[in-house]
């Protein structure tokens, strides 16, 4: 049919994964169109998600710092907080990087189209025209003929059911816009982005309550890291609710009125509380339900999920998926990473050339950060997993108490943990398996341990290596050392 524009690439989304996939796309040659219902290119990443969040967890981390050096010899007093010119600080980051991203576009001639995406073919994308923050539709369509497609379009906040429509209940992005800091707070849900968010309004005065259905926060990481972090933090909490379903919520003048269950049967339950601010953190769902995927033959999973094979691609074979939509892990570095396939393949097929087209998303490890403080990170197997799987594994375990610089910080609470493959088959001489940290900087960290696993480093290589002295990073090479015993063979 007649379409208004046409390409060999249309990317449906302008996330990380979506612009990642436009620009490699770009790069190789290819008429790329992307299509983005909000104003800005960045998705939720670098809008209301990853960006926004690390501006006021710097803001709140510094701020923690300064209360604690007056046992350091230096009182800055208490502080005085200006809410407007942070959130202005906060928008002020986002600008900075989506502006870039226009530019960015702009100098790779990618033609960003605003508006609403859906298909209307194998081979058709009906985009409606948005304005203001991307939900109003202007009526005005365009259809864009492409030669491939790459479903980027994310994933959005899980809303409970029950929870009444009211400004006093927010998810991530609410809480990211920052009206006010209320007095008692309640995170439905003990993950990153809850306790993240937490951390934020925690700092700025919030009375924090978390409740969680999991017996323990932070799932996914070992919970001897969790524990530190959760040690240091117990100051923020009036109340952790663990193995506890939140089962109603009211709006009464008061506040935002939440009844709680227990997760499991014979288990007991706080009573009601009374919140000035509800975060809903309890997980994110795709939206792959949203785009008409079916018109294009696409598969869409009960949940929205498209599911793809390791080229990214969908079960039509000229359209890929990325990112959130594609499954868990939903963060930004496994779909920028997805991104980079699924161009490549694209380029590689509609260039005749094999080396590109046989490119495939093949990562051993996948890094996980809490930007808490301190922060935790993980890569690759945990202890908790090893344990339950029961693969046997050298631990190499550093406290930060022996750190020169973690004691100079001032925070020595941390700790860096290394897992080595300790079957009969690896002879003593086991791969890195997995590695985790709780710490000032642990996230900056944490990348080494992932370069060593997808290098397949054994103690001896990370211990050998020289780590600048005195840093945090050098408590995974003692790590390593611990794990090995010594590292003083001779090569
Ligand atoms: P998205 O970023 O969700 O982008 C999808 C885009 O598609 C959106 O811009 C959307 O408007 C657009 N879109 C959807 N449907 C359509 C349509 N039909 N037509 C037109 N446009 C459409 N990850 C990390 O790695 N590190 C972090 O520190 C981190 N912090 C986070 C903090 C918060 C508060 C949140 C909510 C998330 C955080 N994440 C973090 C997760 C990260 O934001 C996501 O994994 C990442 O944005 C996924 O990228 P994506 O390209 O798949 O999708």
């Amino acid at each position: 049919g007649s379409a208004d524009l046409d390409c060999d690439v249309l990317v449906l989304g302008g996330g990380p994964g979506g612009y990642s996939a436009a620009f490699r796309a770009a790069d190789l040659g290819l008429k790329v169109v992307i299509v983005e219902r909000y104003a800005t290119l960045g998705g939720v990443c670098l809008n209301v998600g990853c960006i926004p969040s690390k501006a006021l967890l710097h803001v709140a981390a510094v701020m923690d710092e300064v209360s604690h050096m007056a046992d350091l010899g230096v009182d800055f007093g208490a502080p005085a907080v200006n809410i407007d010119k942070l959130r202005g600080h906060k928008e002020k980051v986002i600008g900075k990087l989506t502006g870039g991203l226009a530019a960015m576009a702009k100098m790779r001639k990618v033609t960003t189209v605003r508006g609403y995406g859906a298909f209307v073919g194998a081979n058709h994308l009906e985009v409606e025209e948005t304005t203001g923050t991307g939900q109003e539709k202007t009526g005005t369509k365009k259809v864009i003929a492409f030669k491939k497609a790459i479903i980027a379009a994310g994933s959005q906040a899980v809303r409970l059911p029950f929870m009444p429509n009211d400004p006093r209940v927010v998810d991530s992005t609410g809480a990211l816009a920052l009206k006010e800091v209320p007095k008692r707070m309640l995170i439905l849900g003990g993950g990153i982005i809850g306790l993240e968010m937490g951390t934020v309004y925690s700092t700025l005065g919030a009375r924090l309550d978390v409740v969680e259905m999991m017996d323990g926060l932070m799932q996914g990481a070992d919970r001897d890291l969790v524990k530190i972090w959760q040690k240091m933090n117990a100051k923020r909490f009036d109340n952790i609710m663990l193995k506890t379903k939140t089962v109603g919520a009211e709006a009464t003048p008061e506040g935002i009125k939440v009844t709680f269950a227990p997760a499991e049967e014979g288990g007991t339950a706080p009573e009601p509380q009374v919140y000035d601010l509800v975060l809903q953190a309890v997980g994110r769902t795709p939206n792959g339900k949203k785009i008409a995927a079916e018109k294009a033959g696409v598969a869409v999973t009960d949940r929205g999920f498209i599911n793809v094979d390791i080229q990214m691609r969908t079960n039509v074979p000229h359209i890929f998926a990325i990112g959130d939509i594609v499954g868990q892990p939903m963060l930004a570095h496994k779909a920028v990473h997805e991104a980079h396939v699924a161009a490549e393949v694209i380029a590689g097929e509609l260039q005749g050339n094999k080396e590109l087209a046989a490119a495939a998303f093949n990562a051993r490890v996948i890094p996980s950060v809490a930007y808490t403080d301190p922060e935790v990170a993980w890569v690759g197997l945990t202890e908790d997993q090893a344990k339950a799987q029961g693969i046997k594994v050298k631990k190499g375990l550093f406290p930060w108490t022996a750190s020169g610089r973690a004691i100079a910080n001032g925070r020595d609470e941390g700790v860096t943990k290394l897992l080595f493959d300790d079957s009969p088959e690896a002879h003593g001489h086991g791969k890195i398996l997995g590695g985790g940290m709780v710490g000032t900087h642990a996230g900056d960290m944490i990348g080494e341990i992932a370069l060593a696993i997808e290098m397949g480093a054994d103690a001896v290589d990370i211990g050998k290596t020289i780590h600048p002295h005195p840093t945090l990073g050098e408590s995974i090479g003692m790590a390593a050392e611990i794990a090995h015993g010594s590292c003083t063979d001779v090569p």
